[in-house]
C-alpha cells in the first residue's frame, strides 16, 4: 500500500549511539497524514496545488537511567485542516513533545513509566518520520472546526449539536419546527 520512504532505522542502536535526528519534511511525504486530512473532505482552496506545508522534528534517540530504549523530541507544523461547518480552512498548530518508550513485544507497554509512551518496534526497523507522522495524527481533531464565533457557516442548527447542549434547545423542539416548515 504505502512504497518505502526514508531509511529505515535500528532503533536499538540508535539509542546505544544517542542518535540525535532533526530536520523537516513536507507534509505531503506523510501518507497517512495526507490521506486523513483529504478524508475530511476537499477545502475551496485545495485545488491549486499540494502546498500543504512542512513539519520541523527533532528527535533523540537513547537509553535511559534504567537502560531503556526511549525517544524524546518534539515536531512542529501547523496542519491546514477543513472545518466541518463551513469547509473552510482551519490553521492547527501542532507543538507536540515527543516521549516514547521502545518495546519489542506488546507485552512490554505496561513495563514503562507512565510518562512514556509505547512504540513497537517491528522487525522491520523504524522510519523515523512515522513518529513525525503520528504525533500530527493525534493532533487533528475528530471533527475539525472553527470556533463558533468565527466559522462562516452560522446558521444556528448547523455545527450546534455537540457543544453546549442548552436546556431550552431540546430536540424535539427541532423536530416540531422541522415539522412546521414542511407544512
Ligand atoms: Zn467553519
Amino acid at each position: 500500500m504505502s512504497q518505502p520512504r526514508t531509511e529505515l532505522m535500528d532503533p536499538w542502536r540508535a539509542c546505544r549511539r544517542g542518535t540525535h535526528l532533526s530536520g523537516e519534511v513536507s507534509l505531503s511525504r506523510l501518507a497517512r497524514l495526507s490521506s486523513a486530512i483529504l478524508g475530511l473532505g476537499k477545502r475551496a482552496d485545495q485545488s491549486r496545488g499540494d502546498d500543504e506545508g512542512s513539519a520541523l522534528y527533532d528527535l533523540r534517540f537513547q537509553l535511559d537511567a534504567e537502560g531503556r530504549a526511549v525517544v524524546h523530541g518534539h515536531v512542529r507544523a501547523c496542519l491546514r485542516l477543513t472545518c466541518q461547518c463551513c469547509l473552510g480552512v482551519i490553521e492547527q498548530p501542532v507543538d507536540a513533545r515527543i516521549a516514547l518508550g521502545l518495546i519489542a513485544q506488546d507485552a512490554q507497554a505496561a513495563q514503562l513509566p507512565d510518562d512514556l509512551d509505547p512504540w513497537l518496534v517491528t522487525a522491520r526497523g523504524l522510519d523515523p518520520l512515522e513518529l513525525v507522522e503520528e504525533e500530527l495524527l493525534l493532533a487533528i481533531p475528530q471533527i475539525p472546526r472553527h470556533p463558533r464565533d468565527s466559522c462562516q457557516a452560522e446558521s444556528p442548527g448547523r455545527g450546534a449539536d455537540t457543544s453546549e447542549p442548552s436546556p431550552s434547545r431540546h430536540p424535539f423542539a427541532v423536530l416540531g419546527s422541522l415539522r412546521k416548515t414542511r407544512d
